[in-house]
């Protein structure tokens, strides 16, 4: 590609919108059949104004697509103690088919316990360590949803993995770590990028396919990206914009996603995807 191309645009929301549709059908479907809605348990602990939205938007919309939603809120003051009790109660719940628990829950708070009170067969946001041992084994399990969204996305684009460097910039558990490793399990040759890397310009050259998961604003430039690269812009950072400078970038990229429109959109659909899964599984009438 020469400098005066420009990439396609991966169409995150038009993707997830078709997701949608096709959890919208297999909902009504399955209560339908059993009586009963899928349910997804939403804990929310205190009042941050960003995690108070990302719940009532995942609510609302699980609510458009059929699935019902029960709503746990706890007071910033919650222990450790009684958050991991208010899960281990929604796990033991069979009206319950998924719970998800909002990031961040306060410092005081041992979150990874809180996390791992969430029974396996729930974690439909794929936040445990039974569903990260699941996506880096290639294992039947839940994915993280923004990864998980991230290989749909690749692969509603045919890019070919099998073979090609994937360089990861950024290593959170919820996003860099398991998006490298669902990235592995599908033969590419991983290189995760973090604070720490040395000369990361020069790793970031080589990758034929790039995820920019840094939360760091148009902190990757299109003279960074190989001609021809697929780049994926997980980031998503104050004004509407990714980790990945746009402009520049799509002189450079073959595909690349758009922010907002690209990652964003299929995370959701991941999430109301698996909460499906999950209820069709415990109803036992899942085919897959
Ligand atoms: P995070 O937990 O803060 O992790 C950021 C990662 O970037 C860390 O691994 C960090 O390295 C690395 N990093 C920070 N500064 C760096 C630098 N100068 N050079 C190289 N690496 C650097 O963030 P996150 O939760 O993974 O989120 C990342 C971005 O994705 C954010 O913009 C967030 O808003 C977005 N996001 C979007 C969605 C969605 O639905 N679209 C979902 C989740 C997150 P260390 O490990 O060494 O600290």
């Amino acid at each position: 590609m020469t400098q005066t191309q420009t990439a396609r645009l991966m169409d995150g929301a038009g993707l997830a919108a078709r997701i949608v549709e096709e959890c919208t059908s297999r909902a009504a479907a399955l209560t339908e059949r059993t009586g009963q809605a899928p349910c997804l348990a939403t804990v929310l602990v205190g009042e941050d104004p960003a995690s108070v939205t990302y719940v009532r938007m995942k609510r609302s919309r699980s609510a458009k697509a059929g699935i019902e939603s029960r709503h746990v809120e706890l007071p910033a003051t919650t222990t450790t103690k009684e958050l991991v009790g208010a899960i281990t109660e929604l796990s033991e719940d069979p009206a319950v088919h998924g719970i998800l628990l909002q990031h961040p829950v306060g410092e005081h708070i041992d979150e990874r316990a809180a996390f791992e009170a969430i029974a396996p067969e729930k974690d439909v946001d794929g936040v445990t360590m039974h569903s990260f041992a699941a996506m880096s084994f290639g294992l039947p399990g839940f994915q993280s949803c923004t990864p998980g969204g991230i290989m749909r996305l690749l692969d509603a684009y045919d890019v070919e993995l099998t073979g090609k460097h994937a360089v990861v910039v950024g290593r959170s558990a919820i996003l860099g770590k398991p998006a490298g490793m669902l990235l592995l399990d599908r033969n590419a040759t991983v290189t995760y990028c973090h604070s720490r890397t040395r000369d990361l310009s020069s790793i970031v050259r080589q990758a034929d396919v790039l995820v920019a998961a840094v939360g760091r604003a148009r902190f990757i430039h299109g003279d960074d990206i190989k001609p021809g690269a697929v780049v994926i812009d997980a980031g998503y950072n104050a004004g509407n914009v990714g980790d990945v400078d746009f402009d520049s970038a799509k002189t450079r990229a073959s595909l690349i996603t758009p922010v907002p429109g690209g990652v964003g959109p299929m995370t959701i659909a991941v999430l109301l995807a698996q909460t499906v899964d999950a209820a069709e599984r415990q109803l036992g009438v899942a085919e897959r």
